[in-house]
């Protein structure tokens, strides 16, 4: 039923069509930033992607030296094996034979293992754990190894002297600080065990022979022993070092468990202008297109109101209106339609000018505005004609109420107070099913009302 609107109808319509702009633009902004943080992603991805690659190339080199250093320590440690076996096979030859060891003969092998490992740093002979003899390097005359250490390792690791068994052990530590790797060798007589003969290899020296020094500028490497027998460990190196960060190698050699660890000095990605470029261009690329997105979105929302509006008065247009009513003829609902034309609107332009005239146009607008409800529609149907569809309106009488408000409508123009005066023809939906039939009616009847003397409504015939 339709019913007189009021001022509060007024402000819910602006309210309404503030609002509505308002969603548009989160809509539009809603689906820029959706589509950015797509794009931004995708991004993110083949950037991480990149980096991934080369971090796993720093990886790879770190590898590289890590198999390298392997390789060196296999070979230093195989040699060194070989040397201990001969010499011990030499002293197992005189011993079988009966005769003391030979000191001198023993000390030209040491030579010869000085010579041939710069890492070579003493030799110790013991029996009954007793240091009987020792050999060491020239220069190293401040030896001060303590047997005593041996012995304790010796039992500390549970370890059991064996036949021509040749073991690599330690590191051990020595009292000025230096950490040895060892080598033994059990020397018997006839009756049985004789004693223990035991080289010691600078550590820091063997792992210089094996290229560790020459890694040391870009890398830093990280070693840890671990006894079989026995939970506690010897650190080498850079104990800060982490394992999610280091390339890890694991390595076991006679007695000796070990864990090799390589960590660049900076970091293992290697610094790349172009995925530096990639990353900020392509972000800035990505946020453009958002923008681009938005005021497009912006621009086509406003390209789509302007299509359905009339630019001056800001109505619906006729094809607009036509839509709608044709809509609402096929949704049954009653309604009504009234076609309105200002009377005698040439004269206005001509008398005060065609901008007053369109002062005078919008001013009856504005007032139109303000006597129709929100769920009503207003449209500029053509020059001076104006088209209303009153939404659940099943009687004329309402109209003729609406027509009494807005039949004259005072504006000013130039300081001279002019009348608007309209007619109208208005048409019930029971009358027709079609609309274009219905707006038909409602001209014929316009028409009426202009014959029978302007200013009045027609709503038969
Ligand atoms: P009638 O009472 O028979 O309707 O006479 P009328 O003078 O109003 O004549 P009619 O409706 O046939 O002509 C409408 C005139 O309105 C024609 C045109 O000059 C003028 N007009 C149409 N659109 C506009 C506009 O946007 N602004 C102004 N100022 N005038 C317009
Ligand atoms: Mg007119």
């Amino acid at each position: 039923m339709w019913q007189k609107p009021d001022m509060h109808d007024k402000a819910l319509r602006y309210e309404a069509h503030d609002r509505q702009e308002k969603s548009q633009i989160l809509l539009a902004l809603l689906q820029a930033l959706l589509i950015t943080a797509c794009l931004l992603l995708i991004t993110y991805t083949l950037f991480d992607g990149w980096r991934e690659r080369l971090v796993e190339r720093g990886r790879q080199a770190g590898r590289t030296e890590l198999l390298g250093i392997r390789k060196n320590l296999f070979l230093l440690m195989g040699n060194q094996e070989m040397f201990t076996a001969l010499f011990g096979q030499r002293l197992e030859e005189s011993l079988a034979a009966g005769l003391d060891v030979n000191l001198s003969e023993l000390a030209s092998y040491l030579t010869y293992l000085e010579h041939t490992h710069p890492s070579f740093a003493f030799a110790t002979i013991t029996r009954e754990s007793v240091l009987t003899d020792s050999y060491f390097r020239q220069g190293l005359h401040a030896f001060d190894f303590d047997v005593e250490t041996l012995v304790h390792y010796e039992e500390h690791i549970g370890y059991t002297l064996q036949m021509q068994d040749v073991t690599l052990d330690g590191p051990l530590q020595g009292e000025n600080g230096t950490s040895y790797l060892v080598s033994r060798y059990a020397l018997h007589d006839p009756d049985g065990l004789w004693g223990l003969l035991t080289l010691h290899f600078d550590f820091k020296q063997v792992l210089n022979e094996a290229g560790v020094e020459e890694v040391g500028e870009d890398y830093r490497v990280f070693f840890t022993f671990v006894h079989g027998s026995d939970k506690e460990s010897f650190d080498w190196g850079d104990a800060t070092t982490s394992n999610e960060e280091a390339v890890v190698m694991d390595l076991s050699y006679s007695l000796l468990k070990w864990r090799m660890q390589i960590v660049p000095t900076d970091s293992w990605i290697e610094f790349s202008l172009p995925l530096f470029l990639y990353g900020i261009v392509s972000t800035l690329v990505c946020i453009a297109i958002g923008v681009f997105i938005y005021l497009y979105q912006i621009k086509f929302q406003i390209f789509k109101t302007r299509s359905r509006t009339d630019s001056m008065t800001g109505l619906l247009n006729r094809r607009e209106f036509e839509i709608l009513l044709h809509q609402t003829c096929i949704s049954g609902e009653p309604f009504a339609v009234a076609l309105i034309d200002i009377d005698n609107f040439k004269e206005i332009n001509d008398v005060h000018g065609h901008l007053n005239g369109d002062k005078a146009l919008l001013s009856l607008v504005g007032n139109l505005k303000q006597h129709i409800r929100m769920s009503d529609a207003l449209a500029r149907f053509g020059g001076d004609e104006f088209i209303l569809l009153f939404h659940g309106c099943t009687r004329v009488d309402f109209c003729k109420r609406l027509f009494q408000d807005i039949a004259h409508t005072r504006v000013d123009l130039d300081g001279e107070q002019v009348e608007v005066v309209i007619s109208m023809g208005v048409v019930l939906s029971d009358e027709h099913s079609q609309a274009q039939a219905l707006v038909k009616i409602a001209d014929r009847r316009l028409y009426q009302a202009k014959q029978d003397g302007k200013g009045r409504i027609c709503t038969s015939g």
